[in-house]
């Protein structure tokens, strides 16, 4: 298990002014954040960041909503940082999340849902590498 993984918080959560409450959920469960920037993406930086999803009937709609507005970007630090992130996060769909994460509580529904996070080290280490260089991890 890596101590890194790769989070977003997407333009829904950034666009209701929540990035504040998110980044202090993150902070309040132990991760050390390494890298953190505001980006507005182009259509074909999010096709290129979804491409695993190419062949799904929602990646327009996803691409669309990922290139809509501002998002925030960051690497977090914890032990086991992937599942750390993702039990943090919830479940996709903000209506089977659990109490307490942030998309239970801030996600509006199973395609704006607040955030994203990697699902294993190795797609962790290669969406780190699509929006950071080495030199912007502290
Ligand atoms: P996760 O973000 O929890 O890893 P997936 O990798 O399965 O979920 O999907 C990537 C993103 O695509 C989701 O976070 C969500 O924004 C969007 N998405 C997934 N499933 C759907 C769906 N059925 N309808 C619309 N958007 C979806
Ligand atoms: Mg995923």
């Amino acid at each position: 298990m890596s101590n890194l993984t790769f989070g977003i918080i997407k333009p829904d959560a950034v666009r209701a002014g929540k990035q504040g409450q998110i980044i202090s959920r993150i902070l309040g469960a132990g991760f050390k954040i390494r890298g953190m920037k505001l980006i507005h993406q182009t259509r074909k930086q999010a096709e290129g960041f979804y491409a695993v999803h190419a062949a799904k009937g929602f990646f327009d709609e996803l691409c669309d909503f990922m290139s809509s507005g501002p998002c925030v970007v960051m690497v977090l630090e914890k032990e086991n940082a992937v599942p750390a992130w993702r039990e943090l996060m919830g479940a996709t769909n903000p209506a089977e999340a659990a109490e307490n994460t942030i998309r239970k509580d801030f996600a509006t529904s199973i395609g704006e849902n607040a955030v994203h996070g990697s699902d294993s080290d190795e797609n962790a280490a290669i969406e780190i590498a699509y929006f950071f260089s080495k030199l912007e991890l502290v």
